[in-house]
C-alpha cells in the first residue's frame, strides 16, 4: 500500500496522526525495553568466531626464528605484515604491524606531525598559527574528537556515495597552507557505508595543495568487512599518490579489531618509504617493539590473507541479517512518508539515518525514554554539531537479531512521531 507523504497532510490529518502515534509510543514505552544501538562493537557471537586465539600461539618462534616473547622487531613480524599487505593490496615493505589499536597509530601520526613535522614539513605543525583538517561529514566521531583534543580546526565537506566531494576539498586545500590534512574512511565509510572510487581517490592524491606536507589519513578500518558477495576492492591510495608525485600524502591504517577481538587485535600502518622511516624513527623513542606474541597468534590463526577472507564470510553470515532487519523495520514504517532516508550498506558496521530536518535530537530523546539507546544526534559531525539536526548513526552489530528487530521497530515509531510533532507545530 502506498503511503501519503506526511508533508502533504492537512493540519487535521496531522493532528489525527499525532494521536495514533502517541498511542503507539505509549505502548512502546510499556514494553520497558533496554536496548543499545550506540557503538559499532562486534556481538559476542562474532567474538566467539576467534575463540581459538585464546589458545595460541602454539610455539614462540616465527618463520625467521625470532623469539616473539622478547623485545625487538619494531616494524612487526613479516608474516603479519604480508597478511595486511595482501588484504590492502600493497607491498609488505610498506607496512608496519603494530599494537592493538589503529586509532592509537593515527593519534601518534598527528601528534608527531604537530611536535616534529613530517619529512616534507617546513616546520612542526604546532609552530603554525592554525592547523586545519578537512573532515568529510557525516564521519567517524573519534576522528573528530581526536582533532578537537589536539587543537586542530575542522572544516567539513560533504560525503557522497563515491567518497568526499572533491570540488569542495580542492577549494579548501588549494590556497590555504594551514589546511594540513584530511580524514577518509575509504571503504564502507563510518557511518555512511560509502566506498571511495578510484576516480575520487586519484583526484585527492593528485590535487595541488598549498601545504607541502598535506596528509590524507586513509583509515581503511572496514576494508574486508563485506556484507554482500560483491567484495569491493579499495582504491590504491599509495600507488595513486606515488604516480601523482605525492608519495607522502596518504598514510594508511587498518586493524583486525572487527576481525578477531576488538581491543585485542593487531593494527597496521602503511605508507611511502619516507613516511614509514619517519614513523619508525619516532616510534623508536616510544617502544622497544610491538606485541609479537599477539601477532604470531594471529598469523597461526589465519595462516594467510585467504584465511582472513574466509573468516570474514562467517562474520557476514552473523551480521548481514541484522542489517537486513534495520532496513526492513525502517522500510515497513517509513517508506513513502517522505520524512527519512537511510543507507543500505554493502559493508562496514553502520546504517546512516537521515530524519526530517530539525528532529534528530528529538528522535534520540524519544528513543531513550522508550529504553532504546542511540548514538547522540550530531555525533558524526565535528564538535557534535549537525547543522541540520537530521543525522543518526545506527550500529546494529552488538545486539542480537531479535533485539535489533525490536529496537528498530521502536526507532521507526520515534522517527515518525518526531516528524509529525514538528509538522503539526
Ligand atoms: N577507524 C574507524 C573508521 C572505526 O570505525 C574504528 C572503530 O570503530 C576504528 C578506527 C578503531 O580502530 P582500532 O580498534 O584499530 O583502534
Amino acid at each position: 500500500m502506498t503511503k501519503t507523504a506526511l508533508t502533504s497532510l492537512s493540519a487535521d490529518q496531522l493532528a489525527e496522526r499525532l494521536t495514533d502515534l502517541r498511542a503507539d509510543y505509549t505502548w512502546l514505552k510499556e514494553q520497558e525495553l533496554k536496548l543499545d544501538l550506540t557503538r559499532g562493537k562486534p556481538g559476542a557471537d562474532q567474538l566467539d568466531l576467534s575463540e581459538a586465539l585464546l589458545r595460541l600461539p602454539t610455539g614462540h618462534s616465527n618463520r625467521t626464528g625470532t623469539d616473539v616473547r622478547n623485545y625487538g622487531g619494531l616494524e612487526g613480524l613479516p608474516e603479519m605484515r604480508e597478511i595486511f599487505a595482501d588484504l590492502l593490496g600493497i607491498d609488505p615493505g610498506q607496512v608496519v604491524a603494530g599494537g592493538n589499536s589503529s586509532l592509537s597509530m593515527m593519534y601518534q601520526v598527528v601528534t608527531w606531525m604537530l611536535l616534529k613535522g613530517g619529512p616534507d614539513s617546513p616546520r612542526p605543525w604546532s609552530q603554525e598559527e592554525t592547523v586545519k583538517f578537512v573532515c568529510p561529514v557525516p564521519g567517524y566521531d573519534r576522528h573528530f574528537t581526536m582533532l578537537a583534543e589536539l587543537g586542530i580546526e575542522m572544516v567539513t565537506v560533504d560525503m557522497h556515495a563515491d567518497g568526499p566531494d572533491v570540488a569542495q576539498v580542492k577549494a579548501l586545500v588549494a590556497d590555504d597552507p594551514s589546511v594540513k590534512g584530511m580524514w577518509i574512511v575509504p571503504t564502507y565509510a563510518n557511518p555512511t557505508g560509502a566506498v571511495c572510487s578510484t576516480e575520487v581517490a586519484a583526484e585527492l592524491m593528485a590535487m595541488p595543495t598549498a601545504a607541502p606536507d598535506f596528509r590524507i589519513l586513509w583509515d581503511n578500518a572496514y576494508a574486508v568487512h563485506h556484507l554482500t558477495d560483491q567484495e569491493t576492492k579499495s582504491a590504491d591510495a599509495l600507488g595513486l599518490a606515488a604516480v601523482s608525485g605525492n608519495p607522502n600524502r596518504p598514510i594508511m591504517f587498518a586493524s583486525t579489531s572487527k576481525i578477531t577481538f576488538a581491543g585485542a587485535g593487531v593494527a597496521a600502518l602503511a605508507a611511502s618509504a619516507e613516511n614509514k622511516a619517519w614513523y619508525l624513527q619516532r616510534l623508536n623513542f616510544a617502544a622497544i617493539g610491538p606485541d609479537k606474541v599477539n601477532q604470531l597468534r594471529h598469523v597461526e590463526f589465519f595462516g594467510d590473507a585467504d584465511g582472513v577472507r574466509a573468516h570474514m564470510q562467517k562474520h557476514r553470515a552473523l551480521i548481514a541479517p541484522k542489517f537486513a532487519a534495520v532496513d526492513q523495520a525502517l522500510s515497513s514504517r517509513l517508506t513513502g512518508l517522505d520524512i527519512a532516508t537511510w543507507s543500505k550498506p554493502t559493508g562496514g558496521y553502520f546504517v546512516d539515518l537521515d530524519v526530517l530536518d530539525g528532529t534528530a535530537s528529538r528522535v534520540v530523546e524519544l528513543a531513550k525514554e522508550a529504553g532504546i539507546a542511540l548514538t547522540p544526534a550530531g555525533s558524526a559531525f565535528p564538535h557534535g554539531n549537525d547543522p541540520r539536526d537530521r543525522n543518526i548513526r545506527l550500529a546494529p552489530t552488538f545486539p542480537t537479531l531479535a533485539e535489533v528487530e525490536t529496537a528498530m521497530a521502536g526507532v521507526a515509531v520515534c522517527v515518525e512521531l518526531a516528524a509529525v510533532e514538528k509538522l503539526a507545530s
